[in-house]
């Protein structure tokens, strides 16, 4: 899919926020979309995304900013029974006699022996814990010898039978409403868009990996890297690291980014990482392109002196890298 540039940049600022991030990788890691639960408060939640933004007008509005970049999609939603007056959704489901009133209603199932054809309440076939068919006389071993042929509740006060009592509910903050003026309320399940996910997985998954090759390497790394460059501008990087470096002197600064696209990586990623890095001076500029760097991206990099990555599907990118660093950290030949 291919998205265009102006949602591209959005989407790119919109994920920088490190709360954003973070949500978004639980939700991926776990392949969970962002489902509506009832909290402790009765009220509907969606507890996952409450729990990185703090509370549920943070991630009502996390939620619609999501939805306007295109980072998730309504997937499908529910209709909950909430109070009218307080849009509880956990409120006590009771049977109500539609003449007494009584809230003694009893449950008696029709069953249907299979093997003699006899019909009664399921009660009937019960004797000291077992059951046994009161027509034929025969033991029931299984499920399948019975077969459920209809329901009705029977008051225990007036003996009334129906098959359609009244449903009472009551609401946890103390007052009661029936099925004629409960209030539905819809609820949305959300998921990550598949081009974000892929995007996310390389971000999320792939500049861990960097910063865990990087330290092994005697670098201090941080993933994602804020940077104030030389114009006093702050940068924001996926990875930096810094080693050694005396003030003043050459540094072994390493400034990465990670491209992903469903085409070939355009030009558009390499000038705006230029503009960082030009700032930076970092010692290596490392742009990870995955699938690959379109050639426009290329030519314009010649005068760049960024090194571009490419890497099919990001699971050799590490390894990429490291080949450069071991490279870079050799003397230059005189
Ligand atoms: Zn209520
Ligand atoms: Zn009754
Ligand atoms: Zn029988």
């Amino acid at each position: 899919m291919q998205v265009s540039s102006e949602n591209k940049s959005g989407r790119q600022k919109v994920l920088s926020d490190p709360n954003t991030r973070e949500l978004l990788r639980r939700l991926i890691v776990n392949s969970m979309p962002l489902a509506p639960e009832v909290g402790p408060d009765g009220l509907l939640h969606y507890l996952t995304a409450e729990a990185v933004m703090g509370d549920s007008p943070a991630t009502e509005a996390w939620i619609e900013e999501m939805l306007a970049s295109g980072i998730l999609k309504k997937t499908s939603y529910k209709d909950y029974v909430t109070c009218p007056i307080h849009f509880r959704a956990d409120p006590l489901i009771q049977l109500e006699c539609t003449k007494c009133k009584a809230r003694k209603m009893r449950k008696t199932a029709l069953v249907e022996h299979l093997y003699c054809g006899y019909i009664d309440a399921d009660s009937k076939f019960e004797k000291g814990g077992f059951l046994v068919c009161p027509n034929c006389k025969r033991p029931i071993h299984r499920a399948d010898e019975m077969r459920s042929s209809g329901v009705w509740y029977e008051c225990q006060n007036c003996l009334t039978k129906t098959s359609i009592p009244k449903v009472v509910f009551t609401c946890r903050d103390g007052h009661e409403f029936n099925t004629s003026d409960l209030r539905l309320t819809q609820a949305y399940t959300y998921a990550v868009e598949e081009s974000v996910v892929a995007q996310l997985k390389n971000a999320l998954i792939l500049a861990p990996a960097l910063v865990e090759l990087l330290g092994s390497m005697g670098y201090a790394a941080s993933s994602p890297a804020t940077m104030q460059g030389r114009s006093g501008t702050t940068h924001s990087l996926d990875v930096y690291a810094t080693k050694g470096g005396e003030p003043g002197g050459e540094t072994g600064d390493v400034a990465i980014q990670i491209a992903v696209d469903a085409a070939a990586v355009e030009a558009s990623a390499v000038i705006s990482f230029f503009a960082k890095t030009y700032d930076l001076k970092p010692k290596l500029a490392i742009l990870i392109t995955i699938p690959s760097a379109s050639e426009a991206a290329k030519q314009i990099n010649t005068g760049y002196g960024i090194t571009i990555v490419e890497d099919a599907d990001g699971s050799q990118a590490v390894k990429k890298v490291r080949a450069l660093l071991e490279l870079s950290g050799k003397p230059k030949p005189e």
